[in-house]
């Protein structure tokens, strides 16, 4: 089992480079989000099929995929950034001056930017902005979306049909969720920012990825580009690591204990 003291000193050696953090839902876990796959009794991948977050179903029943998604949305809207979200924040601001930092959150709520994370990219896409799902809109893929806030879902919430459903403000065609869908590439949206993505992970210094099962797409792509370039890389998950394979430093422990303390540990730059 690693330590906070083995996590320092992988920080520590990003002097004059990179340091890369990689997100996953577990960081969000302590604020109320189920994760998907974690051991938490109400982690949603459970409960929820995998084709409901996919394009196919928002073309083929947009009203059910819209139920499922308003519900998500509900819960993102009512919490708050824990302990391991402003861990981060003091990580990204210990590195200040150092070197360079960058956070890459596989989550679409927006507990890291409420928090006061600052170089961050949501490559998963944001709970906060819905786009259209017409081609060529001023508001649909590959860079327009519009703020969730400016749109009256009470219609469709009091009476989900396909009448109620949100519009575009511009065409009037339905507006979809500003997220990437399991059957969609990363290169989808503008917003999702994959080429700095791609770059960080050919330049980065160190990885530390924390609160995720590294099962999708982009943690793939991190982890292949640091075992050919032989970058240092850790872990923080209470379920340690499905991937016993991978040469990580792994803390089997909450995030919101784990990031405190490893700033602590760190002291002043
Ligand atoms: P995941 O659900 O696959 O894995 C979550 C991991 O977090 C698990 O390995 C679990 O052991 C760990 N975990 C649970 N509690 C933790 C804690 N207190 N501290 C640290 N780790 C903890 O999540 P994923 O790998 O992020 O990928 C699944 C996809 O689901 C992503 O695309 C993500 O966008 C999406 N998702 C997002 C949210 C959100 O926005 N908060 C929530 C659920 C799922």
């Amino acid at each position: 089992m690693s330590s906070v003291d083995e996590l320092a000193r992988l920080v520590e050696g990003c002097q004059d480079s990179l340091l890369l953090v990689v997100t996953g839902a577990g960081i969000s876990a302590a604020s109320g989000i189920p994760t998907f796959r974690g051991p938490e009794p109400e982690a949603i991948w459970r409960h929820t099929p995998q084709e409901l977050a996919t394009r196919a179903c928002f073309e083929r029943d947009p009203v059910t995929h819209w139920r499922w998604y308003f519900d998500r949305f509900r819960m993102l809207d009512d919490v708050k950034p824990n302990a391991g979200h402003r861990g981060l924040v003091d990580l990204e601001r210990w590195q200040a001056g150092r070197g360079e930092f960058l956070l890459v959150t596989q989550n679409i709520d927006s507990l890291h930017e409420r928090a006061g994370s600052r170089s961050l990219i949501k490559v998963h896409g944001t709970a906060d902005r819905l786009r259209c799902s017409a081609a060529g809109c001023v508001h649909a893929a590959p860079r327009g979306s519009l703020p969730r806030a400016e749109i009256d879902l009470e219609p469709f919430v009091g009476r989900p049909g396909a009448e109620t459903l949100p519009r575009c403000p511009a065409c009037g065609a339905v507006l979809r969720p500003h997220v990437l869908f399991f059957d969609e590439y990363y290169d989808e949206h503008d917003d999702y920012r994959f080429a700095t993505v791609r770059a960080a992970a050919a330049s980065a210094g160190a990885l530390l990825f924390v609160g995720t099962s590294l099962a999708v797409g982009v943690t793939e792509l991190l982890l292949w580009e640091a075992l050919r370039r032989r970058v240092g890389m850790a872990l923080v998950d209470p379920a340690g690591t499905s991937r016993p394979e991978l040469p990580m430093c792994v803390v089997a422990e909450p995030a919101e204990e784990v990031l405190p303390r490893l700033v602590a540990r760190l002291g002043e730059p």
